[in-house]
């Protein structure tokens, strides 16, 4: 059979596309493997279910993106590599039309759930920290360069799932991978500052009322905040990154689950849940039909607020007898 590689080699019309919202692992990741196949004297595109979000248009520089909007025609193609993720329908309706067209499909993902999800081919580690260090380990196999472009890219990833080097997946590929990209040229306190340091005004108020909606449950070691649909309102209007309400509360001792549960303007709820210590959250939003990695993982959840999280409170409670017992 052949590699993923002679893969990467044999096709021709690439598009690579992702999940919905997609984030800076996704982004990174298509941005290393859109150069990596601009060099193998491939044609690709790049083609995702949503406009990538302001804080990471510097990629845009080097790079070009594109979504498709129901109405917009697609361009050809003949192979769709899902990126960060290795199901077609977390790509949204974008995933239907591009099934349309009978492409081979092709992942590199790092998710749990299935060797190659609804990929022919596939490229996965799930013990990988970020899609993004996947590409960086194909520019190796094919004897690639990495170039300016794709090496910022790759970092974007690492730091993107890592949690900026601080999460347990922060492992030693990785630490070994930001040495060599930041040692090629890439500036690590630029990409912070287009990241993180340039948020609306009103992002302070959202944050502060996000935060001050948080509840402890199951005595402290359950840590929630739902936000209804007014406050997910205000919070795109300031283009606020919600995760950014994940971390306090992640930070509060006792703590061993946070769940952040977002009302959708469809009146479904985005539910983010965060572990430390031993829970699994994978196998927790798995019952709800969501996946991820076992310390971070979302679903959602077709429920109103209310009723996602009680639902989300009994898993947990669950969860945690369950982890009682298998101590005992
Ligand atoms: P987040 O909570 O930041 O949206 O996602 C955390 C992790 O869970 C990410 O790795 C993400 O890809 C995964 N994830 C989030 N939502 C879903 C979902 O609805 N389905 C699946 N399969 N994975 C999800
Ligand atoms: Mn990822």
């Amino acid at each position: 059979m052949a590699t993923f590689p002679d893969f990467l080699r044999q096709k021709q019309r690439f598009l690579l596309t992702g999940h919905e919202n997609p984030d800076g692992d996704c982004l990174g990741a298509q941005t290393a493997l859109y150069h990596l196949l601009t060099a193998l004297g491939q044609q690709v595109v790049i083609v995702n279910p949503d406009p990538i979000g302001r804080s990471f248009d510097f990629l845009t520089r080097h790079t070009p993106f594109g979504h498709a909007r129901a109405e917009d025609p697609l361009p050809e193609f003949d192979t769709v590599v899902l990126l960060d993720c290795n199901q077609m329908s977390r790509v949204g309706q974008l995933g239907q039309r591009l099934l349309q067209k009978r492409p081979t499909v092709a992942v590199v993902d790092h998710h749990i759930g299935g060797d190659a999800g609804d990929g022919m081919v596939h490229y996965v580690d799930v013990k990988a920290a970020a899609t993004g260090a996947l590409v960086r380990r194909l520019y190796r196999e094919l004897g690639v360069p990495l170039g300016a472009a794709a090496a910022e890219g790759v970092f974007l990833s690492l730091v993107a799932d890592t949690g900026w080097f601080r999460y347990s997946n922060a492992d030693a590929e990785v630490f070994a991978m930001a040495g060599e990209l930041i040692a090629s040229g890439v500036d690590g306190s630029r990409i912070y500052d287009a990241l993180y340091r340039r948020n609306h005004p009103d992002s302070a108020g959202v944050l502060a009322d996000a935060l001050a909606r948080h509840q402890l449950k199951l005595g402290g070691r359950l840590a929630m905040a739902a936000l209804d649909k007014t406050l997910m309102e205000r919070a795109t209007r300031a283009d606020f990154d919600t995760d950014a309400v994940l971390d306090p509360l992640r930070s509060i001792e006792g703590v061993e689950v946070v769940a952040l549960l977002k009302e959708r303007y469809d009146g479904a709820v985005k539910c983010s849940l965060r572990a430390r210590g031993d829970v699994d959250v994978q196998a927790i939003v798995a019952q709800f039909g969501g996946g991820g990695h076992k310390k971070a993982a979302g679903a959602t959840m077709k429920m109103p607020l209310a009723a996602a999280e009680a639902a989300i409170e009994g898993a947990v409670q669950q969860a945690l007898l369950a982890q009682a017992a298998r101590l005992t």
